[in-house]
């Protein structure tokens, strides 16, 4: 947990009891993530807060949620929900030593998870309980049977967000719950990856979201929605590529892209494919390595100014290329790797703007593009709607 800026806590100005608090669970120096967001969700901001595991975010939220107490009034007011029994009963213990060092006594943390017999729970919540940790499915139902009141609650906060998202059950679950709440209140969504639908999911649950996102080790695949279209079975070669430009010039036409780049493997189909879809009206630039330096420059400054919308490409501008305004990648053959995917689909969706990527199959390659997203942070793959939801773009 080094490499933030910080020498210690106190420049984050907070107050006596919680630098106590803090000093005495062993912590000196706030990590990146508590420097960078702490003062955000201090000052009451909707945030999501992106920073891999291990580096400190339950205390972000453990600092917010202990300033923004009422000890007076004894129903919930912080919610945290959290995708499994161990997380929240952590999640209770951090909430107790952040708020060791209260000016009054009293705070009453309750941990509500599944496996335990419901009556327990209730009985429980007849005493007071300032802070409810728990399970989706446990909350929701100590909610709806108004055993736990909402009505003071004024923090919410989703950990392992992105968990919390992908599964059914639990979204559903997330969702009830976040519409049993007061309007007004601060919503806190924590995670070390985010999907695109997991991102654009909690953020409607917000008012006016920012995004601390520190750093990834990977290509972030933050904010873009990425999608898999199968296209009919053509043969080999030219004609498949053939039927997956079709397939392309359909969606481009549907949808309102400001910038797309096409990825293909092979250079002669990269070359090939750019003529077709200058022939069909999407002048394009064509970038791979037999390409001179000089064709490269001139085909990307195209692109940068704005003279071509389209780019076609082989895994060359895959790393690292930056062209802000492309808000549509498209491959049109599999990747060779899921890092080659993370690198490809990472050109749209940078520092937080949004995008979408479609990766065009034959039946026969989707098991094959699946396998090829095991383990790729942020990828995973739904397929292509008829229409592609406006705000994914
Ligand atoms: P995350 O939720 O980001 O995965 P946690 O909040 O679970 O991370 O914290 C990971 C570990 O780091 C915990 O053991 C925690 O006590 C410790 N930790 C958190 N903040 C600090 C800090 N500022 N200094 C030292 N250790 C810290
Ligand atoms: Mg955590």
């Amino acid at each position: 947990l080094s490499g933030g800026g910080m020498r210690s806590f106190t420049e984050l100005l907070l107050p006596q009891h919680l630098l106590l608090a803090l000093r005495e669970a062993g912590f000196e120096r706030p990590s990146p993530v508590q420097e960078a967001a702490v003062p955000l969700a201090r000052s009451g901001a909707d945030l999501v807060v992106q920073a891999k595991s291990g580096t400190g975010k339950t205390i972000v939220f453990g600092i917010a949620a202990v300033e923004l107490l009422r000890l007076d009034l004894p129903s919930p007011q912080v919610l945290v929900v959290a995708p499994t029994r161990e997380i929240a009963l952590q999640v209770g213990e951090v909430m107790s030593a952040v708020s060791a060092r209260l000016p009054a006594p009293g705070l009453a943390i309750g941990t509500f998870i599944g496996g335990l017999p419901t009556e327990e729970d209730v009985r429980r919540l007849r005493r007071p309980c300032h802070v409810a940790v728990g399970t989706p499915g446990r909350l929701c139902a100590l909610v709806e049977n108004r055993a736990l009141p909402v009505r003071d609650v004024r923090l919410l906060v989703l950990d392992e967000a992105d968990n919390l998202w992908a599964a059914d059950a639990f979204r559903k679950d997330v969702l009830r719950l976040a519409g049993a709440l007061p309007k007004q209140k601060q919503v806190l969504a924590m995670s070390a990856t985010f999907s695109a639908s997991a991102l654009a999911g909690v953020e409607q649950l917000m008012r006016r979201p920012q995004r601390v996102l520190l750093a990834p080790d990977h290509v972030s695949l933050l904010g873009v929605r990425q999608y898999y279209s199968v296209v009919p079975e053509a043969g080999s070669g030219q004609v498949q590529l053939e039927a997956k430009a079709r397939a392309f010039l359909a969606l481009a036409g549907a949808l309102s892209f400001t910038q797309a780049v096409l990825f293909c493997a092979r250079q002669h189909e990269a070359a090939w494919l750019a003529q077709r879809l200058c022939n069909a009206g999407f002048p394009a630039a064509f970038l791979a390595g037999a390409r001179s330096q000089v064709e490269r420059m001139d085909a990307l400054d195209a692109v940068r100014e704005f003279r071509l919308r389209v780019i076609v490409a082989t895994d060359l501008i895959a790393r690292g290329v930056d062209l802000e305004r492309v808000n549509l990648v498209a491959n049109l053959d599999l990747p060779p790797s899921g890092e080659s995917y993370a690198h490809r689909v990472g050109r749209t969706g940078r520092f937080g703007t949004r995008g979408v990527a479609v990766t065009f199959v034959t039946a026969a390659e989707l098991p094959a593009l699946h396998r090829l997203l095991v383990g790729v942070p942020g990828a995973q793959v739904e397929e292509l709607p008829a229409e592609v939801p406006k705000e994914a773009y």
